[in-house]
């Protein structure tokens, strides 16, 4: 046997995807994983135990998640043929990735989600780097088309808004993407909480080969639950689909995502007041001298006053705030995920203590 044991080499090469926080005090802010600071609605809640109660645990979900597609398609205004549903949107994602670019090439924007290299290595994929620039971390337009440019079959994989950083790419640019690729990826788990024109559905509608991504794990607060899905034309959408294995949403997954897509009031409410937040905390960050990316999710991007990154995260945990330091991907920044105004607040008079700053608010 290898050193490395039995796994293949690009499995073998990963460093485990690790989330392990160390908590030291007791919790009083989890802004670390760009979570909904509101929980599912009770009443939502109590509607889908009782839905639950009345199934046969014994049976399989639907195979194709038919229900869950219609509820889908209804409450985005698509047909169901375009959907594709899985165990969160990151195995929709992964495959999709099989099924376009596996064994190819696919293109990344760094600093992005740290999952892309992952699902890259399983899908034996390899990666092309094309770095965000300068202080907005704006995606390098002319780069990664050169790069689609060089070897027509690599699959560009954009995330917007993009985690960490906030990015949102312009239509204009996807659209040009999309029609010098085989095909275009577009992550937007964050797109509820960004302005209106970053939506990429609209590549869809213009028959453009184009695969968009969407959770329910953000905006409506189902992150337990596991809920994510494609949309694509019917055409792509199927590959992907055969990509996806069978019954990966199981009954209580599908009975949440019906509930919460029943009626999305609520949920446009809670989005309304985390926009509202964040540009309060933009604000008061910027207020305070520390450099803010452009923010387009439901977090920000922060360059931190009162030292390194790393040491601030550690001095912001010991004081109970929990924010991700993303490492040498994303040197010198934090992601800080917005939370209920009270928790906001307790991170910025934290950071201005750390930061040996007066309070600024
Ligand atoms: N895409 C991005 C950009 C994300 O940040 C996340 C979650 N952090 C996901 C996808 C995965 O979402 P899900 O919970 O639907 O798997």
């Amino acid at each position: 046997m290898s050193a490395t044991g039995p796994a293949r080499q690009g499995i073998a090469a990963l460093t485990s995807y690790s989330l392990v926080p160390e908590t030291p005090v007791p919790v009083r802010a989890k802004l670390d994983f760009n979570e909904s600071p509101y929980d599912v609605p009770d009443a939502v809640k109590e509607k889908v135990l009782a839905r639950l109660r009345a199934k046969r645990w014994s049976l399989y979900p639907e195979f194709g998640s038919g229900r869950l597609r219609r509820a889908i398609a209804a409450a985005t205004g698509r047909s169901p043929e375009e959907i594709v549903v899985g165990n969160g949107s990151g195995e929709v994602v992964l495959g999709a990735v099989n099924a376009f670019a596996g064994g190819g090439e696919l293109i990344l924007t760094p600093p992005t989600f740290s999952l892309y290299p992952q699902l890259a290595a399983i899908a034996q994929t390899g990666v092309v780097n094309v770095p965000l620039v300068g202080d907005d971390f704006a995606f390098d337009e002319a780069a990664i088309l050169c790069a689609v440019a060089r070897t027509p079959r690599t699959v560009p994989l954009v995330c917007s808004p993009n985690n960490p950083t906030g990015s949102a790419a312009n239509l204009g640019f996807l659209r040009r993407l999309a029609d010098a690729a085989s095909v275009l990826l577009v992550d937007q788990a964050y797109v509820d909480f960004a302005p209106e024109g970053t939506s990429a559905l609209p590549l869809v509608d213009e028959g453009r080969n184009v695969v968009v991504f969407r959770t329910l794990s953000k905006a409506f607060a189902a992150a337990g639950f596991r809920i994510g899905y494609a949309v694509a034309r019917p055409e792509l959408a199927r590959e992907v689909g055969k990509a996806v294995l069978p019954f990966s949403v199981d009954h209580a997954a599908e009975e949440l995502a019906v509930a919460l897509l029943e009626d999305v009031g609520p949920a446009n409410e809670r989005v309304a007041a985390i926009v509202k937040e964040r540009e309060r905390v933009v604000a008061a960050l910027r207020a305070m001298g520390a450099k803010v990316a452009p923010a387009a999710g439901n977090f920000v991007f922060v360059e931190p006053l009162g030292g390194e990154a790393e040491r601030v995260r550690k001095e912001l945990l010991l004081r109970g705030v929990l924010v991700r330091d993303l490492g040498p991907s994303a040197p010198g920044r934090l992601r800080v995920t917005i939370g209920l105004p009270a928790e906001n607040d307790l991170f910025l008079t934290e950071l201005a203590r750390i930061a040996g700053l007066k309070e600024t608010r």
